[in-house]
């Protein structure tokens, strides 16, 4: 499969080179040349399908010969190796629990791709090669336990002194082996003005392959499909298989990376009926839906963080799936923004009312719910564990989030290089450890 800028339609790249450049150029992003469609038979079999199959048959198309079956087979087992349950909340409502990963969020899957697609090529061409990203939390610690053990692959993780919560940096500093995690005295941006410098240096990118681990590679963003399918397969085991019930999908965005792949996975022909993009007080998108015109802003601080997002990316992939029309975009999404008032609403109510806890961003996932006509069957996706926003969800429920059980292992023996912001430490130091 080739891959294309929504920028410009002459710069196209195989899947390899779309995975190590990540960016086709300074103002696209990379998009499929063509959107398979899968065969009928594969549909009328889902509900018979287990996570991984369904995985391998929807993201084959787009690697292609590029990788062969048997190794590919491989790499989807090892990315889709956690459950992801559809479970009930009320009546015709379901959560699609997405934090049964490693790092308690969906963003596993695509880390965990990523790295096992990184490293697979990295094999194969006989070469090492180091991850740099800047972290301000969550991207770090899923990048971190997705690149875990991936041999052939460094990572080194820069994440802000004292601004990162506990939970969050013991994710990133106690894996050892290929992952180094510093601390740099300095805010999120000094940590990502240093890995952008390190990007621009030639003498550092030719000797080392320096790679990053963007939330805009397709390899992050192709495999958030899959749980899309899966869901409906869960739907159809628990209605009949036959069954043609409208379903609505609600997804709690920021970058908008995987309301974009729930839209490819329409595309591809599975029988969602209609998206709900949630936001938060960052309204860019809603607001383009509704205005027709588009204007980024700067990222408003929310109890929903990693949805902070001022100037989603991920826009550009959308117009690149409805020609630019904001009309042709609302056919299949509404969206809508609420407050963290509505959030800790949110919280209280189900929690109340039907002994399920969501995490701030769930909770403006099933708030927005309410934009839509109740009809047919609606999933919200649960795109964090509860757990990982404690302070927030225990300050309104009256019980206690606990800790699942595969992340209670040993968080203490911390692994950390401190330094400060200079450029030249930093690269001193990638020098001295490579
Ligand atoms: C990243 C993230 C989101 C937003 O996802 P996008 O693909 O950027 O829209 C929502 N919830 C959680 C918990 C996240 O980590």
């Amino acid at each position: 499969m080739n891959y294309q800028s929504t920028a410009n339609p002459l710069h196209i790249s195989n899947f390899e080179e779309a995975v190590f450049k990540g960016l086709p150029d300074s103002s696209g992003l990379y998009m499929p040349m063509q959107i398979p469609h899968l065969p009928s038979s594969f549909f009328s079999q889902l509900h018979e399908l287990s996570l991984p199959e369904i995985g391998f048959q929807v993201l084959r198309p787009f690697v292609g010969s590029e990788i062969n079956e048997t190794t590919f087979r491989n790499i989807v087992d090892e990315t889709l190796s956690f459950p992801i349950p559809l479970k009930q909340i009320h009546d015709q409502v379901y959560s699609l629990e997405l934090f049964h990963g490693p790092t308690l969020a969906f963003k596993d899957v695509g880390a965990r791709f990523l790295a096992r697609i990184l490293g697979h090529f990295a094999t194969l061409n006989n070469r090492s090669i180091t991850v740099l990203v800047a972290t301000s939390g969550d991207t770090g610690s899923a990048v971190a336990h997705g690149f875990y053990g991936v041999q052939n692959v460094d990572v080194v993780v820069l994440y802000p002194k004292g601004k990162v919560s506990d939970f969050q940096r013991k994710q990133m500093t106690t894996l050892g082996k290929n992952i180094q995690a510093i601390e740099i005295d300095g805010t999120f941006d000094d940590c990502q003005d240093l890995v952008k410098k390190a990007f621009l240096d030639r003498n550092l990118q030719d000797k080392y392959n320096l790679t990053s681990a963007n939330s805009i590679n397709v390899v992050r963003f192709l495999p958030q499909m899959v749980y899309y399918f899966w869901a409906i397969a869960q739907l159809k085991s628990t209605y009949s298989p036959s069954s043609e019930i409208p379903v609505n999908v609600s997804v709690p965005s920021g970058n908008y990376g995987n309301l974009t792949a729930g839209l490819l996975a329409k595309r591809m022909g599975l029988g969602i009926d209609h998206f709900i993009a949630a936001a938060n007080a960052n309204n860019s998108f809603p607001n383009y839906l509704t205005t027709g015109s588009y204007s980024p802003k700067p990222s408003i601080a929310t109890l929903s963080n990693a949805m902070d997002v001022g100037a989603p990316s991920n826009i550009r992939r959308i117009n690149a799936l409805y020609d630019s029309e904001p009309k042709k975009i609302a056919n299949d999404v509404s969206s809508g923004s609420f407050s963290d008032q509505d959030c800790l609403q949110t919280i209280d109510y189900v929690y109340k009312k039907y002994k399920y806890i969501l995490d701030p961003h769930g909770a403006i996932g099933y708030k927005a719910l309410s934009l839509v006509p109740e009809q047919g069957v609606s999933i919200c996706l649960e795109t964090a564990h509860p757990i990982k926003f404690k302070e927030v969800v225990e300050a309104v429920i009256p019980d206690q989030v606990t800790m699942p059980t595969h992340v209670e292992r040993n968080l203490n023996e911390e692994y950390i290089l401190s330094l400060n912001k200079d450029y030249s430490i930093f690269k001193d130091y990638l020098i001295s450890s490579r």
